[in-house]
């Protein structure tokens, strides 16, 4: 399901040239899905195999990233996912706060469309934004992940659910073993639908 606002900000997107990251990028990637979804997934930003396709998670992060929300009774279908930056920064590299500050009007702009009932955070990036956007103190992702925290965003209640990044997974089994347990919280709260 798509809305003439959301697809808007899509077409904004493919064309933006704000930051340098539009001299590097091959495809931009504005985020998809369900424009009535009620849970927003929110990432980092585009890796390689997103940079090429022009979706996001769509690489070994995403088929991670499916796998976890196969085991909770989603899909893709069902949600609305996108991430902080909307062009892949050179070799990965993390989002520096200008990118940030520069591309971050979008995500808002596709929250207050969506007007999603739980937004999950992923990773640091992600979290970290999204906490100093709706007033929340944002200590580390060690610290908040896997837990309900509760903002009020752009006038309704959300909750809002951290969680490591997937990618984090796939250098490192002991961030698996913690995003399952995490999603597994997720479970009960997904009963919303
Ligand atoms: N990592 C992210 O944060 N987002 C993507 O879309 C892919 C990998």
């Amino acid at each position: 399901m798509s809305s003439k606002r959301l697809d808007a900000i899509v077409s904004e997107v493919l064309i933006c040239i704000k930051c340098l990251l539009s001299e590097t990028r091959r495809n931009a990637v504005p985020g998809e899905g369900n424009a009535k979804a009620e849970i927003m997934l929110i990432g980092e930003a585009p890796g390689r195999s997103e940079d090429l396709q022009g979706r996001p998670f769509v690489g070994s992060a995403g088929n991670f990233l499916e796998a976890l929300l196969g085991e909770i009774g989603l899909s893709r279908a069902d949600l609305f996912i996108c991430n902080i930056l909307k062009c892949r920064p050179p070799n990965n590299r993390p989002p520096k706060p200008l990118e940030v500050q520069t591309c971050t009007p979008y995500l808002d702009r596709q929250i207050k469309t969506v007007k999603p009932k739980l937004i999950v955070s992923l990773g640091s990036h992600s979290t970290a934004y999204i906490f100093s956007k709706f007033g929340l103190q944002f200590t580390s992702i060690t610290e908040v992940h896997g837990k309900f925290f509760e903002a009020v965003v752009y006038g309704k209640r959300v909750k809002i659910f951290p969680s490591y990044h997937p990618a984090a997974a796939l250098y490192n089994p002991q961030y698996k073993k913690q995003i399952i347990e995490d999603f597994k919280k997720l479970k009960q709260e997904t009963k919303i639908k």
